[in-house]
């Protein structure tokens, strides 16, 4: 008998098996695709040799994740790759706010009368910022905070909605880049903990910037898999679970899956009803025949864009689409072109390029020409620069990965208290009442993103149960 089976090759999956497959227990992993990466992979989506990331392309907290910093990745073919800035907030006159792995070139760009706010918010975190990730990152209490002072000053400034953290600054180039940092996990931007999120992010990229991988995001599944590989662990594709008895007998089941598809495939009847999805995005991704043509100069700077012209048009653009279930009329949009620090993502002179802006759940419409058309004012003569597009509403977004229910790429809202205890209100987020069965996916703390540290949280409580049963 195997001691643990995973299901689901998505970055938690694959690092759950890693940590169990490394403290010597039998590991095999079961996944529906026919390659794995569930939300980091890479796919010819367009045209030939115009290599797309369907999902992730920009990866905070992948550098920053204590799980895969711990992980030998580099030595199985990952290569972080950094733009000059990590991110750039352009607006429509020209101008931009950027996130620089420098916190003067940040604070500068914020202007004169929020620059020191700025330095002030994060200079008691940056310090710490490796023990504050481990520890906010491992709550609720998976393991006991090595810093409890600095986590609980980070909840102080963090727990509050993150209107009150944007209230010390005076301008829009500061406030408008922390929405847009708060809306890339889609939470409403007067949520509990939504402060928590922009910091989460500045601070990001403070400490390790916001890298691409070499070749595309496919290259952190595959490095996570060749190790796991090494390991002794077993990897099978092509393998949709729809029941327990689909897998081979185990010790430890592990559901790297929504909540609602676990509820279904281990008959645990309601237990996760209460859980709501979030909004939905639609997603483009284009081949484009030479760089974005941003007006302002930081945008060619950096490989993540995002696209909100003040605050107010961003929590406009957030409450359409969670709350007014209607599909915005000028989008907040995070923009991805990782050809600014990678050439084998396209053709010489050619670039890949995607843009997702968020729709209510399960939306059927097109949001194509109101993205181009937002897209527009911060680079004229966009339109004239695409060779192809590959469009993904919610539905197609919930047909390529079961997990984006209704198109919620967050795998669950990050709404209320379910922003962090998901994917109930318990001390034991990856338990389930069936003994044998755990779920690491982002449904489980500490939610969306590729960073591996759900998988790695259940890993560990996976190795309890095993030593204690032993
Ligand atoms: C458009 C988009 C853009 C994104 N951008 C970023 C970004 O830039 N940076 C970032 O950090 N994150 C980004 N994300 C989020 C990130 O991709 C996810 O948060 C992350 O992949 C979640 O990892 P996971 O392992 O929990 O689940 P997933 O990556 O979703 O993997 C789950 C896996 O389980 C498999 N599976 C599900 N059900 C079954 C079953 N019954 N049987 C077998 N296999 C099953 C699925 O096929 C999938 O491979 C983005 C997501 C999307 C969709």
């Amino acid at each position: 008998m195997l001691d643990v089976v995973v299901v689901g090759a998505g970055p938690n999956g694959l690092t759950a098996a890693v940590e169990l497959a490394r403290r010597g227990f039998s590991v095999a992993l079961f996944e529906a695709r026919d390659t794995v990466g569930g939300g980091a992979r890479t796919e010819e989506l367009t045209l030939p040799g115009f290599r797309h990331d369907p999902c992730s392309a920009a990866h905070p907290l992948g550098i920053n994740s204590p799980a895969f910093r711990a992980l030998p990745l580099e030595r199985y073919g990952l290569q972080w790759l950094h733009s000059d800035l990590a991110m750039a907030h352009p607006f429509p006159d020209g101008t931009a706010a950027v996130l620089s792995r420098s916190v003067a070139e940040t604070a500068a760009s914020f202007g004169p009368r929020d620059a020191g706010a700025y330095r002030r918010l994060v200079a008691p975190f940056l310090p710490k910022w490796d023990t504050l990730a481990r520890d906010f990152m491992s709550l609720p209490l998976t393991a006991l905070p090595r810093d409890p002072v600095t986590l609980a000053r980070f909840g102080l400034v963090g727990l509050p909605p993150s209107t009150w953290l944007t209230r010390r600054f005076r301008d829009e180039p500061a406030k408008a880049l922390f929405a847009g940092l708060v809306a890339h996990i889609m939470a409403p931007l007067s949520g509990f903990a939504t402060g928590a999120i922009g910091l989460v992010f500045a601070l990001a990229a403070h400490a390790r910037g916001w890298p691409v991988a070499r070749g595309g995001s496919q290259a952190i599944s595959d490095a996570l898999a060749g190790y796991l590989t090494d390991l002794g662990g077993s990897i099978h594709t092509d393998y949709e679970v729809k029941r327990l008895d689909d897998l081979p007998p185990a010790r430890a089941y592990v559901f790297d899956t929504s909540p609602t598809a676990l509820a279904r495939i281990a008959g645990l009847g309601r237990f996760y009803d209460n859980y709501k999805y979030g909004a939905g995005v639609f997603k483009i991704d284009y081949a484009l025949d030479g760089p974005v043509p941003w007006t302002a100069k930081e945008a060619h700077r950096a490989t993540t864009v995002q696209i909100g012209a003040d605050s107010a048009e961003i929590g406009a653009a957030l409450r359409a689409a969670s709350r007014e279930g209607r599909a915005p009329e000028r989008p907040f949009m995070i923009t991805v072109q990782p050809g600014v620090v990678d050439p084998t993502r396209a053709p010489d002179g050619k670039q890949v390029f995607w843009a997702y802006a968020h729709v209510p759940n399960g939306w059927t419409g097109d949001l194509t020409d109101v993205i181009e058309r937002q897209l527009e004012r911060f680079a004229p003569g966009f339109r004239d620069r695409v060779l192809a597009r590959a469009i993904a509403g919610p539905a197609e977004l919930a047909a390529r990965n079961a997990n984006y229910v209704g198109g919620d790429i967050g795998s669950g809202a990050a709404a209320g208290l379910q922003l962090l205890l998901r994917p109930r209100l318990s001390l034991f987020p990856y338990s389930t009442p069936h003994p044998a069965v755990f779920i690491c996916s982002s449904a489980t703390p500490p939610g969306p993103g590729v960073h591996g540290m759900s998988g790695h949280n259940a890993a560990k409580a996976v190795w309890r149960r095993l030593r204690q049963a032993a």
